[in-house]
């Protein structure tokens, strides 16, 4: 109902004729605080023991409305967040078609992948020793997440407003491919490109930019709360540019961290975990900067979009190999183990595959946004672009559903943790046909 009287208006804006109006866009962002009210377990890094001690800096839910000339609205999420869960964010997406109209596949979201901000869910992470009343905090502020992410909904459709979309894809140093931390004779990639989509609107005046990287956001380790990097990123863009909002997109960065970064406790050593944290910040800004100040290209619509899940192949342990994982000394496994052995007694079985789902929107001929689900390490980003052209393509990770990572074949043969040991609570690795299911559904899809 409200979107049919929105297009209404657009028609009547069309028909008033005027450069913007020819465009056929309407934009409208929202930012909405999601900071957690008290201590609260920190999401990402198994070696924290204890609930978080205070505030670097606020964490928020952002929302991009985009509004094509056919009248139809699709929304982008942004999350200062390790993970999007498949629990709440189905809850998100559900009351975005009841309350919007939004159907499923007009709607993205995007974890920023930050290591700093508070648990999420409705049941404890395997990895953290939470209590019962750990998980309490941890519902209720879930609970309030999916509120207040409708409401950003809300306000950025409200906000919707005649606006011109350019696109282009800079350049920043800032991701190093992790794995050669380990193992030092592996091949290295890294996808450092920088992928902007502005927002502009009527008089020129930049209105939101929606900027992307594929990198950890783990240059931060301690308990305090912040969006680690990418938040740094968005403050400093922000600040350049008054009244501007900023949304950052979590790409293919499974397998990359932003080096150097400290984690270790020596005193004398802490203060670079911060400064670093900054300037990482400070570069991805920079970057931004110098590709505001090319030629980008407009954008035109519509905007054609899909979202399908496929199933992938996962292996199973067995009941043996799982009993021995849990009397083993390795706490992560064994607990994970734990949490096996009960779904395997519930439901006679573990799964073997898991429902991926995949995300396509096609801005006219100009854009290709690929959002895939998981920690999707870079040779699917590099393998996508490569296929659809570099400079029209722009490959998401950490979207829709964050449940473990996607290795390639090549992070598969090579082994090692992306490639299946830091699945440990889905029951198994990957098969290897995991790479060319995804990348064949992107095919069918982008027709
Ligand atoms: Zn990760």
């Amino acid at each position: 109902m409200y979107i049919g009287k929105v297009s209404a208006l657009l028609i009547c804006l069309a028909l008033a004729g005027g450069a913007q109006a020819q465009t056929g866009w309407k934009a409208g962002a929202a930012k909405v605080d999601i900071t957690p009210a008290g201590p609260i377990w920190m999401a990402g890094y198994a070696k924290r023991d204890k609930t978080s001690e205070g505030i670097r800096k606020n964490i928020h839910v952002v929302a991009l409305a985009l509004q094509d000339e056919t009248g139809r609205t699709s929304v982008l999420m942004t999350f200062d967040l390790v993970k999007i869960g498949r629990d709440w964010g189905t809850a998100i997406t559900d009351r975005c078609q009841k309350e919007f109209g939004l159907s499923r596949d007009h709607v993205v979201l995007n974890s920023s992948h930050s290591h700093s901000g508070p648990v999420t869910g409705y049941a404890a992470p395997y990895y953290l020793p939470l209590t019962p009343a750990d998980v309490e905090v941890e519902r209720r502020y879930t609970r309030e997440l999916v509120d207040k992410s409708v409401e950003a909904v809300g306000q950025a459709i409200r906000n919707l407003s005649p606006a011109t979309l350019e696109f282009g894809q800079g350049l920043a140093a800032i991701a190093v491919n992790r794995r050669r931390v380990r193992l030092r004779s592996l091949p290295g990639p890294v996808d450092q490109d920088v992928p902007v989509l502005c927002v502009r609107g009527p008089n020129g005046e930049l209105k939101v930019v929606v900027v992307g990287y594929a990198c950890h956001a783990t240059a931060l380790g301690d308990y305090q709360i912040s969006a680690d990097w990418p938040g740094y990123a968005k403050e400093e863009i922000e600040k350049a540019h008054p009244g501007a909002i900023a949304l950052f997109v979590q790409g293919c960065g499974a397998d990359a961290n932003p080096l150097p970064r400290y984690q270790g406790t020596d005193p004398a050593m802490l203060h670079y975990s911060v400064e670093l944290a900054q300037m990482y910040g400070k570069i991805l800004a920079a970057a931004v900067e110098m590709e505001l100040h090319e030629k980008m290209t407009p954008l035109v619509g519509p905007l054609r979009t899909a979202y399908e899940t496929v199933d992938v192949p996962l292996r199973p342990a067995s009941r043996e190999e799982l009993q021995s994982a849990l009397a083993g000394s390795d706490r992560l496994q064994s607990a994970a183990a734990k949490q096996l052995l009960a779904q395997m007694d519930k439901d006679g079985k573990l799964p073997d595959q898991y429902p991926y789902p995949v995300e396509v929107w096609q801005f006219g001929k100009g854009l290709k946004f690929i959002a895939l689900s998981g920690e999707v390490v870079v040779d699917y980003a590099l393998r996508l672009k490569a296929q659809y052209g570099w400079d029209t393509t722009w490959v998401a990770g950490y979207s829709n559903d964050v449940f473990g990572y996607i290795p390639s074949v090549r992070v598969l043969r090579e082994g090692g943790y992306e490639g299946g040991d830091a699945n440990k609570d889905l029951g198994g690795p990957f098969g290897p046909a995991v790479e060319e299911i995804i990348v064949e559904k992107v095919g069918d899809m982008m027709k």
